[in-house]
């Protein structure tokens, strides 16, 4: 089992979809990640900041879950960060009402000192300069997979190209993946995107799945046709956190083993968006995802005979 290193945001979001709305919540790519890769009970260290007004049992709950919560520091005199998003119908894409960085606009990162051999670093979604911040500190790691947004492409491209030349796997939506590169084929684009540094590029397709490509190969998860969607936020979170926690906790990085954690990363993003926020994610039992995994193979497994 190897360590994981997660950062990203820990946050209150105020979510409105066409099924409701929602008053500050906890939310952030950070909490996600690591509510998510907590299913392999990976030995896991969350690296945030939170202002004084973040509830303490939040912190409990990630404790709770198995992260290590020594780099997530607590601004007493500060302010959370804030994000609010608003669905359209068919809910696969969102206009954001509010980014509100708050304490996150001064944050230095701090790696706690047993997490600096972590094999794997999971750079969620912050501001570039946080996640090469955090790269710096980290001594040899195996695997750097980094998420992010169209938010920090718009205001630190540059910055955010440093951070993409120092990893080995991006996950992106594909709208990102098409502003990234200025191309309309996701196919085209990905190569672009592994000209930049990446060797593996995933790019997240929201309801119609995830596709992953490594030099000329391309490899695609479905994502299960669900009776109920209430929230997608965090999906994509949900998503890194079952990928990384699962290359975490097998230790091997290969494309092959790449293409077992993008279905776990697909099945537990399936769950994420049945219910607001963190909700569904904070009470799923093991024979759950294990049911889904099998939901997911009979959904694309066939055989043919080519005549
Ligand atoms: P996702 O739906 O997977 O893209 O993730 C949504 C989560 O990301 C929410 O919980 C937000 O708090 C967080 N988030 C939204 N915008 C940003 C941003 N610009 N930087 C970091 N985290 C963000």
């Amino acid at each position: 089992m190897s360590k994981l290193v997660i950062v990203g945001t820990v946050a209150f979001d105020a979510i409105e979809t066409p099924f409701g709305k929602t008053d500050k919540i906890l939310g952030g790519a950070a909490t996600y990640i690591g509510i998510s890769a907590s299913n392999f009970a990976v030995d896991g260290a969350i690296v945030s900041v939170v202002g004084g007004d973040f509830p303490k049992e939040y912190i409990s709950m990630l404790e709770e879950k198995g992260m290590n919560v020594d780099g997530l520091e607590i601004v007493e005199e500060g302010k959370t960060f804030f994000w609010s998003g608003k669905y359209h119908n068919d809910m696969n894409s969102r206009d954001t009402l509010a980014t509100e960085l708050n304490v996150l606009a001064d944050f230095n990162p701090v790696v706690p000192q047993e997490y600096k051999d972590a094999e794997v670093v999971m750079l969620g979604n912050l501001h570039p300069i946080v996640q090469m911040g955090v790269i710096e500190q980290m001594n040899n790691p195996k695997l750097i997979v980094l998420d992010t947004m169209n938010f920090w492409m718009d205001c630190a491209l540059e910055d955010l190209k440093k951070v993409i030349a120092k990893v080995d796997v991006i996950t992106i939506n594909d709208e990102e993946a098409r502003q990234l590169s200025g191309e309309y084929s996701l196919v085209t684009a990905a190569a672009k995107i592994m000209k930049m540094g990446p060797k593996y590029v995933v790019i997240k397709k929201g309801e119609h799945g995830a596709l992953l490509f490594h030099k000329d190969d391309i490899f695609y998860a479905p994502a299960l046709p669900l009776a109920e969607v209430f929230d997608p936020t965090g999906a994509g979170d949900t998503f890194a956190g079952g990928f990384s926690g699962y290359l975490a906790k097998t230790g091997d990085f290969s494309y092959e083993n790449m293409k077992t954690a993008l279905i776990y990363g697909s099945a537990l993003a399936s769950f994420c968006v049945e219910k607001f926020g963190t909700e569904r994610m904070l009470k799923l039992s093991k024979k759950e995802v294990h049911q889904r995994l099998q939901q997911f193979k009979s959904l694309t497994q066939f055989d043919i005979e080519l005549t």
